[in-house]
């Protein structure tokens, strides 16, 4: 059973959602315990995304439910989780599993969009914890891309910023530290000591 999307949007634009929401997740969502921003966005970026298999159920999936007494906690353990995953995807082998070990679970299901494109979209599932729904968005998006995990994936060195950027991978800085990545042969970057320290 292959899912087909809205008419006019595109399975690259699902994968774009995923990688941009995965990305806000563990750049920004993640990083405060704050149940407001975590409730914004599940139920903004990530609901928009997702495909529910039980639409019917009530079950309020909302971030106060989902973790009530230990937000701060569980949200570090969910970000360092995610961020390993990453780091896995990079490597082409461990990248094919975790992309199987997802579909297997039930978090992808296939999907095809109206111009015959073929690719995955995250599947929700009541009671899910959130791990998995991170964890779906990386996997679709892995599925149809994985050369740009193994290629242009990387943290900056200087911000711990994730980002997918080919060009400025190599150097390890993010666009905000590097807005040049062409410079960076010829003169090297502003002494990263003084920053680190
Ligand atoms: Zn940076």
């Amino acid at each position: 059973m292959v899912v087909t999307l809205p008419a006019g949007v595109r399975v690259l634009a699902v994968a774009d959602g995923c990688r941009a929401a995965a990305l806000d997740f563990v750049n920004r969502v993640s990083k405060r315990a704050d149940s407001a921003m975590l409730e914004d966005w599940l139920q903004g970026a990530y609901a928009a995304l997702v495909i529910r298999m039980t639409p019917n159920r009530t079950i309020r999936e909302g971030a106060t439910s989902l973790f009530p007494p230990a937000l701060n906690e569980q949200l570090g353990k969910t970000r360092e989780e995610i961020l390993r995953e990453f780091e896995l995807a990079r490597d082409p082998d461990n990248g094919a599993a975790f992309g199987y070990s997802a579909q297997v679970g039930g978090l992808l299901h296939p999907c095809r969009d109206d111009e015959g494109a073929e690719g995955w979209v995250p599947v929700a599932l009541p009671r899910m914890g959130l791990v998995d729904r991170v964890r779906s968005l990386v996997a679709a998006d892995y599925m149809l891309r994985p050369a740009d995990y193994e290629k242009a994936l990387f943290t900056c060195a200087r911000c711990g910023l994730l980002s997918f950027d080919a060009l400025r991978a190599p150097g390890r800085t993010c666009v905000a530290h590097d807005s040049d990545p062409h410079s960076m042969s010829s003169s090297p970057p502003p002494s990263r000591r003084a920053l680190a320290g």
